[in-house]
């Protein structure tokens, strides 16, 4: 071996360049592997910029893989197995190969150079040194710019192991372990065989509609065909952030998407420096599609030859260096050249700054930009400022940016029928086939937007489904009566509110059917008590008949002015005292008044009896009428709570069954689980609610509703009323998928329609406007009422019935009083009928003939023998019932008496006037 080292080094010596060129020369190593293979080698970079005393001797690469680890090392050894100065060696991308050569170089003492991502960045070798960003700042960068994204939920799909290192930092954001945040991020390893639909198929049906996608650039395209099949970049909502340095030299014009799709960068090739070189270096190359590994390639080679001219301006002598893999004893660092290399700082480079103090690049910048305008960046990460990063649009450019994009989309808007924010029209097609709230919103927010829609009915007509619908990004928007409620929240967007509401009760204002009765005034009495009431009247006026029969007081002298009269007279009959009662009891009093202790007793007994059933009948009555009260009503939830037999629902899968389902008040929690044991409450939508309302009788159902909709059927049935105060406080908002970007113009336009007054002006139309018939009348609160016919008809009735049995009695007594005045007479019943009649029928006419004596020649044989005391008393007693039958009061009758006792007297019937 000692025998070839020295033939060679004479040969060397014998070699006519060595004494007589000044110029020393050197190599440099190239193991590239087969990732490798497109960078262009242009040995110029070092060329033109080294002391012209220094020469570069052209080496082709040598290939190596992770596969021929052995090779790599013998090519190595053969590589150094010259005495040209090796000033460098570049690496393969194969961590394993690299590793192999590296512990080579390191060994020899040659400065040994990378240009990919590897790993582990603080164990570098003394003299190993790579260009490419160090590990550790590039993932924390990346999870700088995901975080600028601010994106609530994401997928990360990976190529390889190294990959999901790479985003250590990004996982770290979304701490996706502490079970909170579970779903919010899904990781998944991408098959081999590159055919992933069906995992792009998953995260199509599920929320994720962010998506990380960590693979070499070649497999690129193929994943994004992949998820334009599964129709994953057909909507606005998706994005995909490609992290591969190189994803930027792909053309993404076929894929025709409108998904945002971001990538990153280590270079600005807009930059006129960086276009210059590229022009003077690499002429046949694109500055835009220049991939990271050429670009660092170059700035390597641009490290070689500032170590070289640094080299030169110590005076340092590149002088051969004879180096093989197996000396025992190492080999020396001569020129130092480690440390002249960490002490370089490069400027004029492809990626920026070039420092390698510790071996590794910690300076560095990254270039968001999207991939359908890739000339300007829209963030830039600084390795110098690791904690923030710079956004170079601000809100005006995005929102032009967005503006543009959505001008060529057709928002899709899901959303269910249901008055008043949806209904169909039969005879029209198109979006015109709608109508309501909601279209009338969309078509407000797309003038502002400058948009164009097209509504979308959900599955099944329910809440659920739009949820979905949003969710799997089959609509872009979601428009109706949708509550925002913190569950949704997790898995969609939601606008900000349009109208505000809270969860109300919706029951029939209802007088039960006793109340809406014309015999309703009986009722506050039951009809037993009724029944005992006027059976009580009836005995009582029995008892007391015959008790004023036993008792003295009670008989009394018909003719009081005959103080000689023998005879006694009792006024009590039954008729008397049946007046007495009734007309105490109806408070009314009567004009002749029982004298006797035991009468009396009874008729005072009677009048307390009396007065405390009547003081209750008008206190209940007043209640019974006038508040509508039924045995059941209810006034709050506290109360519907309390009692059974008005039972309470609610609509199914909605946000109020989530109100009672998740609530942890311990009174709504036990009328949710009423409600569950008695599943026949719950309701298919609103209106069915409402109808369930109306048609149960005595208001024995109520409907646990939103107030915006309680309002719009109590504008339409006016028996609907709201009980008590509302149960919540929430908001209808607009539905989007999760980070969706056009969330900020929705929201501003809503803002837009609220500061104008446009959402009250639309409230109010299709709440009071859009309407058939007249408003309902709504009593301010005071729920005194005044009492309908149909509450108090009875009393005519029962007064209709007075005066006709009244009118009835009349007319018999009539029959037989004319009965008795043709006996009387001696006339036929028809001329005293007619007599009568025309009498009765004259009502100018006021006194009436008294009844005759029943015999004139008794009387007046009588008045013979009378003595003129007997005649005198006749005379009174016949004057008395003259005036009585005169209807003269007794004020009258003793002033007539007074004035002259003899004057007026009746004669055979007929009243004459004189003196006795
Ligand atoms: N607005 C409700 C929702 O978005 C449905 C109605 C209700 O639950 O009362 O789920």
């Amino acid at each position: 071996m000692n025998t070839i080292i020295y033939i060679g080094i004479l040969l060397c010596l014998a070699d006519g360049n060595y004494f007589s060129a000044a110029k020393e020369s050197f190599r440099m190593g190239l193991f590239f592997d087969e990732n490798q293979q497109t960078i262009p080698i242009n040995w110029n970079i070092i060329r033109d910029n080294i002391d012209e005393t220094v020469e570069l001797v052209d080496t082709e690469p040598i290939s190596v893989s992770e596969e021929t680890l052995f090779e790599a090392t013998v090519a190595a050894c053969d590589f150094i197995a010259d005495e040209e100065r090796i000033m460098g060696a570049f690496g393969p991308s194969g961590h394993i190969s690299s590793k192999t050569l590296e512990s080579v170089f390191d060994y020899l003492r040659v400065p040994y150079f990378i240009t990919n991502w590897h790993p582990k960045s603080d164990l570098y070798p003394e003299n190993v040194f790579n260009l490419y960003p160090d590990a550790d700042l590039l993932s924390l960068g990346m999870a700088k710019i995901v975080e600028s994204f601010d994106w609530k939920n994401m997928a990360i799909l990976y190529e390889t192991d190294d990959g999901l290192l790479k985003l250590q930092e990004v996982l770290k954001l979304h701490e996706y372990d502490k079970g909170q945040a579970k779903d919010n991020i899904f990781i998944q390893k991408l098959s081999n065989d590159m055919d992933n639909r069906s995992i792009l198929k998953k995260i199509r049906t599920s929320s994720i509609s962010r998506i990380i996608l960590d693979c070499q650039e070649h497999h690129i395209m193929d994943i994004l065909v992949q998820a334009k099949e599964v129709k994953l970049l057909s909507d606005f909502s998706t994005s995909f952030f490609l992290t591969s340095m190189n994803a930027h030299t792909l053309d993404y014009s076929t894929l025709n998407t409108l998904a945002n799709i971001t990538t990153v960068r280590l270079f600005d090739p807009m930059q006129p420096g960086f276009q210059a070189i590229v022009e003077e270096y690499y002429p046949d190359m694109d500055p835009g599609t220049l991939t990271v590994e050429t670009a660092l390639f170059h700035d390597a080679l641009l490290l070689i030859a500032t170590t070289i001219n640094k080299l030169k301006s110590i005076g340092a002598e590149i002088s051969p260096k004879f180096l093989h893999c197996f000396s025992p004893d190492g080999f020396e660092d001569d020129l130092n050249l480690t440390k002249i290399i960490r002490e370089i700082e490069l400027k004029e480079t492809l990626t920026g700054p070039v420092s390698l103090g510790e071996g590794k690049r910690d300076k560095f910048s990254l270039q968001v930009i999207e991939i359908n305008k890739p000339e300007k960046p829209i963030a830039i990460w600084k390795s110098e400022y690791p904690e923030s990063i710079h956004l170079t649009r601000n809100a005006t450019e995005r929102e032009a940016e967005l503006r543009k994009r959505m001008k060529n989309y057709n928002f899709i808007v899901t959303s269910r029928e249901g008055r008043p924010y949806l209904s169909k029209r039969e005879d029209s097609y198109g979006n015109k086939i709608y109508y309501g709230y909601s279209v009338d919103l969309i078509t407000e927010i797309a003038k502002i937007m400058n948009i164009t829609f097209e509504f979308r009915l959900t599955e099944d007509n329910s809440y659920a489904n739009l949820v979905n619908d949003l969710i799997e990004r089959r609509a872009d928007l979601g428009i109706c009566d949708f509550t925002i409620t913190p569950q949704r929240r997790e898995i969609i967007d939601f606008s900000m509110p349009f109208m505000t509401l809270g969860i109300g009760i919706l029951h029939k204002e209802t007088a039960s059917e006793e109340v809406d009765n014309m015999y309703a005034f009986m009722r506050p009495i039951s009809w037993t008590v009724w029944f005992y009431i006027w059976t009580l009247a009836l005995v009582i006026s029995i008892t007391m008949f015959f008790v004023a029969r036993l008792a003295p007081r009670e008989w009394e002298n018909p003719k009081p002015w005959d103080d000689e009269s023998r005879e006694l007279e009792n006024i009590w009959t039954i008729k008397n005292f049946l007046w007495l009662t009734v007309g105490s009891f109806t408070t009314q009093g009567c004009d002749i008044l029982p004298k006797s202790t035991p009468t009396r007793t009874i008729t005072g007994a009677w009048w307390i009896f009396s007065l405390i059933i009547v003081s209750s009948y008008v206190a209940n009555l007043a209640a019974f009428l006038t508040m509508g009260k039924i045995d059941v009503t209810v006034d709050s939830v506290e109360e519907l709570a309390a009692q059974s037999k008005i039972k309470y629902g609610l609509l199914a899968k909605g946000s109020t069954e989530s109100f009672f389902a998740n609530s942890n008040d311990t009174l709504y929690q036990k009328m949710w689980h009423n409600m569950k044991n008695e599943k026949s409450v719950f309701e298919k939508n609103n209106d069915k609610g409402v109808e369930r309302v109306m048609s149960t009788k005595n208001g024995l159902y109520a409907f646990f509703m939103e107030s915006t909709g309680i309002e719009y059927e109590m504008e339409r049935k006016c028996e609907l009323r709201r009980i008590g105060t509302l149960l919540d406080s929430k908001s209808y908002g607009i539905g989007m998928p999760l980070n969706a970007d056009y969330r900020h113009s929705v929201n501003s336009a809503i803002l837009q329609l609220q500061e104008t007054g446009k959402l009250i002006e639309l409230k109010e139309k299709w709440w009071k406007k859009e309407r058939e018939g007249e408003p309902c009348p709504r009593d301010t609160g005071d729920k005194s009422e005044s009492l309908a016919l149909s509450n108090v008809g009875g009393i005519f009735i029962v007064l209709g019935f007075g005066i006709a049995l009244a009118f009835l009695i009349a007319i018999l007594e009539f029959i037989w009083h004319t009965r008795r005045v043709s006996v009387e007479e001696h006339l036929s019943y028809m001329e005293a009928l007619k007599c009568e009649l025309k009498f009765a029928c004259n009502i100018f006419q006021k006194k009436k003939r008294a009844r005759p004596v029943p015999s004139n020649s008794t009387s007046r044989s009588s008045s013979e023998s009378m003595g003129f005391h007997d005649r005198l008393s006749m005379a009174k007693s016949m004057f008395a019932k003259s005036v009585s039958l005169l209807h003269l009061d007794s004020e009258e009758r003793n002033e007539m008496r007074n004035r002259n006792p003899m004057r007026v007297i009746a004669v055979n019937g007929n009243i004459v006037e004189g003196s006795l």
